[in-house]
């Protein structure tokens, strides 16, 4: 009898534990559009669009396994699996989880989707301690504490760095910033008629309301935001992206162009314009 109450509180401390870390876990404001379901579709090549109305989830494919970068919030883990089994692959084959920027909003679901697929997480080394503590130590939202399930990243990704599955090859760009460890994108796909390149980026949106010397948790954010902006005027490509639908417009892309058009997302004179106006927000702040 002792024992078994013994074991009995000892669960109830586990349970406990376990309820707690799970409450702590507090999206701070969901946007109605980042939950908005749409339906995926095929961008180009094995390049394809799963996620929700303003948030950009993309599935690459291949013979080995396929690569999802970012999730959308957490919410939306039965969106984004539903869209990927919708485009008839099976998002258990998902190997290689990549995210354009440890905020809530693209990788709200990355624990869940980790978990189910058993894919492998790869981080830019300055957002890995973020996506590590579920947000709490991010240099402009810690006061909203966990705002995502932690995750132990599976292996940290620099400037350059290549990731390859089954014939694909990714390029990250570390574009920091909008957070430590922002990156953006860079790979090649092909369909039966041509090849395109592709380019991801994470756009550098300010967040602070402060100047920016003022931010004394991000001490060289001004010269991050720098480097990002000479490197995204210098990306070279043939189609574009971003994490939110509002900096691309994927989706309306898409439906202008139809069923399969990848030259409806050829948009150099879109990006260059979308990059110079927060450039000039990002001025305004110094
Ligand atoms: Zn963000």
């Amino acid at each position: 009898m002792h024992r078994y109450s013994k074991w009995l509180s000892l669960f109830s401390l586990l349970l406990c534990f376990i309820t707690s870390t799970a409450q702590q876990v507090k999206e701070p404001r969901i946007d109605e559009k980042w939950i908005k379901e749409v339906e995926p579709f095929r961008i180009a090549g094995n390049f394809y669009f799963v996620g929700t109305q303003d948030l950009g989830c993309y599935l690459i494919t291949t013979p080995n396994g396929h690569v999802l970068i970012n999730t959308g919030v957490a919410s939306s883990f039965q969106t984004i699996t539903k869209n990927i089994s919708k485009l008839g692959f099976k998002p258990t084959d998902v190997k290689i989880l990549l995210c354009s920027q440890a905020h809530y909003d693209h990788l709200g679901a990355m624990a869940a989707i980790k978990k189910m697929s058993g894919a492998k997480l790869y981080i830019e080394e300055h957002d890995a301690q973020v996506v590590r503590d579920g947000g709490t130590s991010d240099y402009d939202m810690s006061m909203y504490g966990k705002m995502f399930e932690p995750i132990e990243p599976d292996g940290l990704l620099h400037d350059g760095s290549v990731v390859s599955i089954g014939g694909m090859n990714i390029t990250v760009l570390h574009h920091p910033g909008h957070t430590k460890g922002s990156c953006s994108f860079s790979f090649t796909v092909h369909d039966s008629a041509k090849s395109y390149k592709v380019l991801i980026a994470n756009m550098p949106t300010v967040i602070v309301e402060c100047k920016l010397h003022e931010v004394k948790t991000y001490p060289n954010i001004t010269d991050d935001y720098k480097k990002t902006f000479k490197s995204l005027k210098k990306q070279k490509f043939d189609l574009w992206f971003a994490a939110h639908n509002s900096q691309c417009h994927i989706n309306e892309k898409h439906l202008l162009g139809g069923t399969y058009n990848p030259e409806a997302f050829r948009d150099d004179k879109g990006f260059r314009k979308e990059v110079a106006d927060l450039e000039i927000a990002f001025m305004k702040q110094l």
